[in-house]
C-alpha cells in the first residue's frame, strides 16, 4: 500500500469528533442543579450513546471495512425507551431525519471487541463523572494499525486551549511520525504544534491524576511523588484531558496506579491520549516501564497501570515506583 500519511483518516476522525462534541455540549447545557442534586446519570447516558452513534456513523461511512471497538452497546437502550428518545432527538439535531432503529444500528457499529490488523477505538465520553460535574471530559478516537496507534483525535470540550485562555474547548490531533497538534474545536484555524516540557528535575514536576480514587491509587501516587521530592499537590482532573495537559507541557507526569489486582485498563481510555503525548515528545508505558500493547483487543491485558511523562523524567518515575514498592 502506498503511504498516505493517514490524511483522510485524520480528517474524517476530526470531523466526527467535532460533531459528537456538539452533541455532548447540547446535552451538558441541559444539566440543571436539580439533576445534579438527584445524582441523575441520564444526561451522561444520553450523551454517551449519542456521541458513539455519530462517531461510528462517520467512520463506517468513510471506512466501511474498519471494525470499531467502542465503549457502549445499544442493548441497554432496549429497556429504556425514554432515554432512547432523547438520544435520537440529540442525534437528529446533528443528522436530521434519523430514526431510532438507525441510531441503534450506528451505536452497534462500535461493537467489535477483538483485535484486528486495522481498527478504531472510541470512548464517546471519557470521564463521565467530570461530564456530570461540568468539569473535564473527552471524546477520544484512535486508529490502530498493526498493533500501534497511528491516528489520534482527542477533544476536550471544557479545557481552555491554552492554560490562560478564557474560552474552553480544544482538540488534540496526532498522526504517528507527524507530531501532535492543537486545533480549534469549532471552525477553522491553523494546527499549532504541542510539545511536552523539558523538565529534568523531578522535584519540580507537576503531576496529575484521576479525580476518582477508585480509578487510581492516590496514596501510592503520593508516596511516589514524595520519593521524587515533589512537594506540589497533584492536579486532579477527569478523562484523557490528563494526557492533553502533559502533551502541552502544563504538567510533567500523569500516574495511573492500580487500585486492585485484576483491573484491565481499556484501550479506549488510553489509545488517543498516548499517541498525542508520544508525538508531543513524551513517553507512555505501564508501571513496569513496558509499552502499552494495543494488540490484545478491548483491553491492555499485558500491562498494569499507566505512566505518562514529558520524556526526560520517565526513567526516574519508573525507578521511584520500584523503590516504594508499587511495581
Ligand atoms: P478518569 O477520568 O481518568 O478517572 O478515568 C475514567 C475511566 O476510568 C473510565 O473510562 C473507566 O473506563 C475507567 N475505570 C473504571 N474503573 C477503573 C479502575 N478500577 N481502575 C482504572 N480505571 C478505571
Ligand atoms: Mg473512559
Amino acid at each position: 500500500m502506498t503511504h498516505t500519511g493517514y490524511s483522510r483518516e485524520r480528517s474524517v476522525a476530526l470531523q466526527a469528533v467535532r460533531e459528537a462534541t456538539a452533541l455532548c455540549r447540547a446535552v451538558q447545557a441541559q444539566i440543571t442543579p436539580d439533576i445534579l442534586s438527584k445524582k441523575d446519570r441520564s444526561p451522561v447516558t444520553v450523551a454517551d450513546f449519542g456521541s458513539q452513534a455519530l462517531v461510528c456513523r462517520a467512520i463506517r461511512e468513510a471506512f466501511p471495512d474498519d471494525p470499531i471497538i467502542a465503549e457502549e452497546d445499544s442493548a441497554a437502550l432496549r429497556e429504556n425507551p425514554a432515554i432512547l428518545d432523547q438520544v435520537v432527538s440529540h442525534v437528529a439535531a446533528q443528522r436530521p431525519g434519523v430514526d431510532a432503529e438507525t441510531v441503534r444500528a450506528w451505536i452497534d457499529y462500535g461493537g467489535a471487541q477483538d483485535y484486528s490488523e486495522r481498527f478504531w477505538t472510541l470512548d464517546p465520553i471519557d470521564g463521565t463523572k467530570g461530564f456530570l460535574r461540568r468539569e473535564q471530559y473527552a471524546i477520544a478516537l484512535a486508529l490502530i494499525v498493526g498493533g500501534e496507534v497511528q491516528v489520534a483525535v482527542l477533544a476536550c470540550p471544557n479545557l481552555p486551549p491554552t492554560p490562560d485562555a478564557e474560552e474552553t474547548g480544544v482538540v488534540y490531533v496526532a498522526v504517528r511520525g507527524q507530531g501532535a497538534f492543537r486545533v480549534p474545536l469549532d471552525g477553522d484555524g491553523e494546527p499549532m504544534p504541542v510539545r511536552t516540557s523539558d523538565l529534568r528535575v523531578p522535584a519540580h514536576a507537576r503531576f496529575c491524576e484521576s479525580v476518582e480514587a477508585g480509578h487510581t491509587s492516590h496514596n501510592d501516587a503520593a508516596e511516589v511523588a514524595a520519593r521524587l521530592g515533589i512537594t506540589a499537590d497533584p492536579v486532579r482532573l477527569d478523562s484523557q484531558a490528563k494526557y492533553a495537559v502533559v502533551a502541552r507541557g502544563e504538567a510533567d507526569i500523569y500516574m495511573r496506579l492500580p487500585t486492585r489486582p485484576g483491573y484491565v485498563e481499556k484501550i479506549w481510555d488510553h489509545a488517543a491520549g498516548s499517541l498525542v503525548v508520544t508525538e508531543a515528545g513524551g513517553r507512555v508505558t505501564d508501571i513496569h516501564g513496558k509499552p502499552l500493547a494495543f494488540d490484545q483487543g478491548w483491553g491492555l491485558q499485558q500491562n498494569r497501570g499507566v505512566i505518562v511523562t514529558n520524556g526526560p523524567l520517565h526513567d526516574q518515575v519508573i525507578a521511584a515506583l520500584k523503590a516504594v514498592g508499587v511495581q
